[in-house]
């Protein structure tokens, strides 16, 4: 299988290498990743400044790789539309370091690399591992293998990608693979504010999870109970019952006379 590897921790991280790692004896493996972290930038492009890709050798892997100045969705775009030989069959994004569950997903550059291999109909698997501390990648790039093979035998729904989640534990302590809904826990977010050595006051973004407890079938209660996460998403953002609900509106464009 043709596979196209990004995410949003730069080029240089553990996690990427151990995708590569996995995909290389399974397929023809290609990367494209940001040369920095780009942790958090969601999906962000590059419209205002030139981009740019420049070979470079990932460790033990004969994969063709690149380092951008991009965003993952950049490095996504960029691949498929310009650097590999023909349109990959999966795109892969991660394995980040630290899960992406819950409000996450709107912030995460790991989704959104994942995000815009399905805007160029490509399946697409974002994939985390569930701990910032001591991050162990053997089972999340083992099974990513095994989802992207079921991909090409099943298929996925047109505009839909996967967000997959493993707990940071040993192969014998994962559970089992749950297929989970994005759960609607939040943090409750709070800016640190400090004053910096010229006396300037600056803020710090930091936060806590809510004490909300995990509901059954989400993707943080997959975590917390060592399962395997794996979460369909969809591209179509449309709310169908809220749209529903205005049709009762009688919403209507009155011009105002004379104007
Ligand atoms: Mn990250």
């Amino acid at each position: 299988m043709r596979v196209l590897i990004t995410n949003d921790d730069g080029i240089a991280s553990p996690g990427l290498q151990a995708l590569v790692g996995a995909f290389d004896p399974v397929g023809e493996t290609f990367v494209v990743a940001p040369e920095r972290e780009r942790s958090a930038t969601g999906h962000a492009i590059t419209l205002h400044k030139p981009l740019r890709a420049h070979g470079v050798a990932i460790p033990g892997s004969a994969a063709r790789a690149w380092a951008t100045n991009g965003t993952p969705a950049d490095c996504v775009a960029l691949g498929i539309i310009e650097l590999l030989p023909a349109k990959p069959e999966v795109v892969l994004s991660g394995i980040n370091v630290g899960p992406n569950v819950a409000r996450d997903l709107t912030y995460s550059g790991t989704v959104s690399g994942a995000m815009e291999g399905a805007i160029f109909g490509v399946p697409s698997i974002a994939v985390s591992v569930g701990s910032f501390r001591n991050p162990t990648f053997s089972v999340a790039a083992a099974f990513a293998v095994e989802l992207a093979r079921a991909i090409l035998l099943h298929g996925l729904p047109e505009d839909t990608l996967l967000n997959v989640n493993v707990p940071n534990l040993p192969p014998d302590r994962i559970a089992g693979v749950a297929i989970t809904r994005q759960s609607a826990k939040r943090f409750i977010s709070r800016m640190e504010k400090r004053v910096d050595p010229r006396g300037r006051t600056y803020y710090w973004l930091t936060g806590d999870p809510s004490p909300v407890e995990d509901l059954e079938g989400t993707d943080t209660w997959a975590l917390t109970h060592n399962h395997i996460s794996v979460t369909p998403i969809t591209l179509d953002m449309t709310d169908d019952r809220a749209a529903a609900a205005m049709r009762t509106w009688d919403l209507a464009w009155r011009p105002v006379s004379g104007a």
